[in-house]
């Protein structure tokens, strides 16, 4: 792929900030110089404050964190030359005063050609810092067979001994050792051959998909923001760090020397000494890569193959802590798209929501004559985490529903089509997985051969590379001989639905919520608290992080028929009463169905037969109506 790249004002920038503050002053200095310098002495002085501030904290035990970059030599993107790049990293390393990080070398990358790449690698190793090996064709571990998997080790291995500051560290490629015990331990008994350690990370992030994302929306000429892309680099990794220190916490008793996992990126170029600077006043402590891997953690190969999110998730997976819980929320593509279209700094991604324009705080009418036809009654949405595959319900004569789903696919929205339907028995209410290997949904199909019920329940069905699976229904543990509604689940596997199980004691359908534990569930519980009431509420729809539920009532004082609430988690495990969403969204007709895409950005919804999308700020604006209190500052 050939890169084009940026020699705007940007560039010019930068270069004039690298010269203006390593020159020697003098009376002519330009303006951009001065803003510069100024940026430059200011952040000297947080520096040297911080650093003052924060000795006590160091002294009673405090975070150590060591830096490292994979993937360099990387070629060229569209924010800068490589060797540009090169230059950028090593003076903010050294502003920061950072030394010994360690830049795990992909040898592969040293073909491209006028890139400089084994100069590149030895003015790292001048500037005080390290390579280690991290392949030569950078190909997973779990893809070759261990004897390819090493014979790549090696050529890495021989390349880089004519690098002076070359320490025999293995980064894995995607952090991946082996597809099953058998290549992971040969892997790992071949490495020792060689005298290769292991170079792992203990701080998994998606740095490498901010920095793709940088390089769509320069690609697309949306104006670069460097404050903006400053603060989204530096809290996402800032947050990264503190999340995986907990999990150590948490898991071993102690907080090791960590390692963080960068790339060798424009991002990086820009921002590491920020990011420093943010470790810093967070109570961080900056090591060598050589340091932290004398940590006891080095000595030690986790027995799992639960590895590739680093050794402290690795080591927490063995002391038996949930997978789902060992992750940070930001390691997730669509959750860093949502945070970076939010800040302005990035669009949607090709043919998300159908290429449809955005709403505001104003409800739209969404793909109206696409989706949203005139003669059909859609309802219910759910669409994959990136915005490119569809599900939702029409409801066709007598009620009796079905489930349609459409997909963008190579370049093309393909026709909705009937994915789940059947000529005596309804399906509604779809809700994909995170992972988009489940669809939920509800079905009056009966639970078995010999039941003759005809209520609602919970199923889904699980795909795989053949298609959807057989319906699974979720068992005794959820559905009740009553009518069940709606599913929607958290993150961390708190299922919320709706139910008319306690109808003749608690008035119409209500709320409860459920903790996934393995294939079973905790016994459903009602919302605790006000959101409940003796009149409908049902379809509700659960945050992912558990802080808000909105839900479809008919409680008196509406605008008419049924309106879409939101309540918010209180912090004593209660949840508020019903707020109802402002003019933009609630009207006389039927409003019903809620969801919100998982970038968090939209909220969709049922209204007056048709499907429609709204900005989630709306849910916002409801907690505000929650709490008129002026916050304390
Ligand atoms: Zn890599």
């Amino acid at each position: 792929m050939k890169h084009k790249h940026i020699t705007g004002n940007f560039t010019r920038y930068i270069n004039s900030c690298i010269d203006a503050c390593t020159a020697p002053q003098n009376s002519n200095t330009s303006p951009v110089k001065v803003n510069c310098c100024r940026a430059f002495i200011v952040r000297c002085v947080i520096l040297i404050c911080s650093t003052t501030l924060l000795s006590a904290s160091i002294m009673a035990g405090s975070k150590q964190i060591a830096i490292t970059f994979d993937d360099a030599p990387r070629p060229a993107g569209l924010m800068m030359g490589a060797k540009q790049r090169t230059a950028m990293l090593i003076q903010a390393l050294k502003s920061a005063n950072v030394s010994g990080a360690m830049f795990f070398a992909t040898t592969n990358n040293l073909k491209h050609a006028g890139e400089e790449g084994a100069k590149r690698l030895a003015q790292y190793v001048a500037a005080g810092h390290l390579l280690g090996n991290h392949s030569h064709t950078h190909q997973s571990a779990s893809r070759l067979s261990p004897k390819d998997f090493l014979a790549d080790i090696t050529i890495a291995h021989q390349r880089l001994q004519q690098f002076a500051g070359y320490q025999p560290y293995l980064r894995f490629p995607y952090l991946r050792e082996g597809s099953s015990i058998q290549s992971r331990d040969a892997i790992r008994q071949g490495l020792a051959e060689l005298g290769l350690s292991q170079g792992y990370v203990t701080i998994d992030n998606y740095d490498w998909y901010l920095q793709a994302l940088l390089e769509e929306s320069l690609a697309a000429n949306i104006p670069f923001n460097i404050q903006g892309w400053r603060k989204l680099y530096v809290d996402i990794l800032l947050q990264a760090a503190e999340h995986y220190a907990a999990i150590a916490e948490q898991a071993l008793g102690r907080s090791p020397a960590h390692v963080l996992l960068l790339h060798e990126n424009s991002l990086a170029a820009m921002f590491i000494d920020d990011l420093v600077a943010a470790l810093r006043q967070n109570g961080w402590q900056i090591i060598s890569a050589l340091e932290a891997y004398k940590d006891p953690i080095a000595k030690t190969l986790p027995d799992t193959l639960f590895l590739g999110q680093g050794r402290v998730a690795a080591m927490a997976e063995i002391k038996g802590m949930a997978r789902r819980n060992i992750r940070l929320y930001a390691e997730d593509e669509a959750v860093l798209r949502g945070l970076a279209v939010k800040a302005g700094l990035s669009g949607l991604a090709e043919g998300a929501y159908l290429g449809e324009q955005p709403p505001g705080l104003q409800a739209k009418k969404f793909a109206a004559g696409k989706i949203s036809l005139a003669d059909r009654y859609e309802y219910a949405v759910s669409f994959s985490a990136d915005g490119r595959e569809l599900f939702f319900g029409v409801a066709q004569a007598n009620h009796r529903g079905e489930i349609f789903s459409a997909r963008y696919k190579d370049g093309a929205w393909t026709p909705a089509r009937k994915i789940l339907h059947h000529p005596s028995y309804s399906f509604a209410d779809p809700f994909l997985s995170r992972d988009g290997t489940r669809l939920y949904f509800i079905s009056t199909t009966p639970s078995s051969a010999a039941s003759e019920s005809n209520d609602y329940d919970l199923w889904y069905v699980k795909r795989s590379r053949e298609g959807w699976s057989d319906l699974i229904n979720l068992g005794g543990d959820i559905n009740s001989p009553m009518n069940d509604y709606y599913v929607s689940f958290t993150d961390n596997g708190t299922l919320a639905f709706a139910s008319e199980r306690d109808a003749a004691t608690a008035g119409d359908f209500n709320i409860y919520l459920s903790q996934g534990a393995g294939d079973g569930f905790s016994p459903p519980k009602a919302l605790a608290g006000d959101a409940n009431t003796q009149a409908y509420e049902a379809d509700p729809f659960i945050a992912p992080d558990g802080s808000y539920i909105l839900f479809s009532s008919a409680r008196p004082g509406g605008k008419g028929q049924r309106d879409i609430y939101v309540s918010f988690a209180q912090a004593n495990g209660q949840w508020s009463k019903g707020v109802a969403l402002g003019n933009g969204v609630n009207t006389p007709e039927l409003e019903f169905c809620p969801s919100v895409t998982r970038d968090g950005r939209y909220l969709f919804y049922t209204s007056n037969q048709d499907l429609y999308w709204v900005d989630a700020a709306v849910i916002e604006l409801a907690r505000a109506q929650l709490d008129p209190q002026p916050r304390a500052k």
